[in-house]
């Protein structure tokens, strides 16, 4: 008699820590890799593209209002502000990525993660870590993206954002880029043993 395997559904993986800290190029590399089988959240915001940005690949980006209208419809899993933006994490594709047996990741401010870990406390939470805050610094002033008025109030940020680092699962000081990658690509295999 034949048994029937069912598929097991994917994990939901919760990526945060400082802006700049390397976030979105670990998750980037750790997709590369032939044994993980994920998709990356989309976001909303009401902040303006930056640099090659584009719309529906990066985020999806809305004006507040538009913003404000998905948040009364009850359209987001979670939403925070951050520097005077809205952020926020759709709900309509995340089941159906799930149920496919496909690992959702996303890549949120720490708000956010709080309230995905109050709505699903099964979920996996990384947080990534700078090697110091010297090199945080300067990985914000070099990735170029931001004004000197913006890289401030990250920065500042960044302090008020370490101290729930142990509300996570998992730190990963993102020093040697490889060495994070594998250890956020092991930290994901490992939970589904
Ligand atoms: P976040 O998504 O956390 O805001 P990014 O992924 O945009 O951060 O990385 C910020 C900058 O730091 C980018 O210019 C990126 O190329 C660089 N970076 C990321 N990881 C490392 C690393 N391990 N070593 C050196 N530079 C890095
Ligand atoms: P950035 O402006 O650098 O793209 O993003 C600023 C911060 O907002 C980053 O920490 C980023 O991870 C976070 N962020 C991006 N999308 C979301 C989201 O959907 N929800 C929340 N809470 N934070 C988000």
């Amino acid at each position: 008699m034949g048994i029937i395997k069912q598929k097991e559904k994917g994990l939901l993986i919760v990526v945060s820590g400082p802006s700049g800290a390397g976030k979105d190029t670990v998750v980037s590399e750790v997709l590369k890799k032939k044994d993980i089988d994920a998709w990356v959240s989309i976001s909303m915001t009401s902040r303006s593209p930056r640099g090659s940005e584009e719309n529906g690949k990066d985020y999806f980006f809305v004006t507040k209002e538009e913003f404000e209208e998905n948040i009364e419809k009850g359209n987001f899993l979670e939403y925070a502000t951050y520097n005077d933006n809205y952020y926020g994490t759709p709900k309509n594709k995340i089941d159906e990525y799930l149920n496919k047996g496909i690992d959702v990741i996303l890549i949120i401010e720490i708000q956010g993660a709080l309230q995905i870990k109050e709505l699903i406390p099964e979920a996996l939470f990384i947080f990534i870590m700078p090697p110091s805050m010297e090199e945080l610094i300067n990985r914000l002033v070099n990735r170029g993206t931001d004004k000197p008025e913006k890289i401030i109030s990250r920065f500042k940020r960044a302090y008020e954002e370490i101290n729930e680092v142990t509300k996570y699962n998992y730190v990963v000081v993102n020093d040697d880029l490889e060495k994070s990658v594998d250890k956020v690509a092991a930290i994901m295999k490992a939970e589904k043993c």
